[in-house]
């Protein structure tokens, strides 16, 4: 793994360019964040590879027990494409370090860096057949692994509507075991004690980043009343800054959206949002005549209802909302089926520990958004999933426990 690690690290360029041209994601992005990121991963798992351990159990009755942690067996990983490099290894790292062996199947449209990936694992000496790479569309090839006897672990990153979809076949074929990280409706809060500038810096990035298709994106952004006409200004001249163009040009900060299915989707949300009577304060159309390029949009006069508020819309648009008190900020928060993150922007720790304990989110960041760590584990409640990427929670993932019971003394048998 650590070999392949290094091999990844030789081929930043290539690999950042891969996912550039799938996915209209940054080039620059994707050299510095992105592919080393996939690289330090790996050795992160690779380092846990040998320190898996059972117990010693103490026992009720004169036996010996103790557990040993085994691999699941094959591993099936359905990946998206937003993030193809890191989904690839958020799953296929910590199943290889378990012991398993793993079918990738990437999104249909960002195929190229996850074939690069199965070249570069021949490179390292990874044996034939313990990470495979299988290209093809979701209900064919993907369905395939959630329906196959032999495959014992399913894991998920999409939709919610496919995650019910995969959830049924493993059920219906042989129970394999299931993991799902799904939509996301990601409430940030900010409170009048926040300053005000960085606020709204931040608040720009949590939507914006790789051009909003991010599941953890902070699209529901609640102000408190004290700060809210300044922060409103404050955004209205920042989202200028946010250049959208070529994914290759480095003074882009977004690229076009991954395909016509989803510029159309987003467009139609902005328009819905203009019809439900939210104001628009920036934003709201395509760019140019070619690519699927769209203006970083932000909505104001949200109403919780409104389906801008709703539903997650995977691009750059943010729906903002006003509030009075932390309760009525806690409530707004929790008002959705998702949960897998949410941010809070304050300098008061009764505050930050008060929301932070009563969002019903996988991850909380406060004073930061996108705040992911290889060593801190992400994922979803409530609707947006369960099981979780990252840290030692996802090799544990790819483990099952076996207990081994033998009689201390001579047994009568
Ligand atoms: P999105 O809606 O964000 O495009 P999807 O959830 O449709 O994302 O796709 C995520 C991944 O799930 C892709 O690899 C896709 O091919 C796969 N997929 C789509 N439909 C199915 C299905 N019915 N069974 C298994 N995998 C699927």
């Amino acid at each position: 793994m650590i070999k392949y690690a290094d091999l990844i690290e030789e081929h930043i360029e290539e690999l950042a360019a891969l996912d550039a041209i799938d996915a209209g994601k940054l080039f620059s992005q994707g050299k510095a964040v992105d592919i080393p990121t996939v690289a330090n991963l790996i050795r992160y798992y690779a380092g846990a590879a040998d320190k898996i351990h059972g117990e010693t159990l103490k026992m009720s009755r004169e036996l010996q027990g103790y557990t040993l942690r085994e691999p699941i067996g094959v591993a099936g990983h359905i990946i998206p494409w937003n993030f193809p490099s890191s989904m690839f290894f958020m799953m296929s790292a910590p199943a290889l370090a378990a012991g398993c062996t793993v079918i990738v199947k990437p999104a249909e449209q960002t195929p190229l860096s996850a074939l690069f990936y199965a070249d570069l694992a021949n490179k390292a000496g990874v044996p034939a057949g313990v990470l495979n790479v299988i290209t093809g569309f979701g209900p064919t090839a993907g369905a395939a692994i959630a329906s196959h006897m032999d495959v014992d672990k399913v894991c998920f990153t999409g939709s919610t509507e496919v995650g019910r979809k995969i959830m049924q076949a493993a059920a219906t074929s042989n129970l394999k075991q299931v993991s799902l990280e799904l939509g996301g409706k990601s409430p940030l809060l900010i409170f009048d004690d926040a300053d005000v500038d960085k606020a709204a810096d931040l608040a720009l990035l949590a939507v914006l980043y790789n051009k909003g298709e991010i599941c953890v994106a902070g699209s529901r952004v609640f102000v408190q009343a004290g700060i809210y006409d300044e922060f409103v200004k404050k955004l209205k001249e920042k989202a200028k800054d946010w250049v959208v163009g070529d994914p290759f040009d480095p003074r882009s900060r977004l690229g076009p959206q991954v395909d016509k299915q989803q510029f159309d989707k987003i467009l139609s949300y902005i328009e819905h949002g203009k019809r439900e009577g939210a104001t628009l304060l920036t934003g709201g159309k395509p760019i140019g005549k070619t690519g699927y390029f769209i203006e970083p949009t932000v909505f104001t006069d949200v109403k919780e209802e409104m389906m801008i508020a709703t539903d997650e819309i995977f691009g750059p648009v943010m729906s903002l909302m006003k509030f009075e008190t932390i309760e009525e900020a806690i409530k707004k928060a929790n008002n959705t089926k998702y949960g897998l993150a949410a941010g809070i922007v304050t300098q008061n720790l009764d505050v930050a520990n008060t929301v932070s304990r009563s969002i019903r989110a996988g991850t909380i960041w406060i004073n930061c958004y996108f705040g992911f760590d290889q060593d801190c584990s992400y994922g979803g409640y409530k609707m947006s999933g369960f099981g979780r990427h990252l840290g030692l929670e996802a090799l544990h993932k790819y483990l099952q426990v076996k207990s081994v019971v033998t009689p201390i003394y001579n047994s009568p048998w």
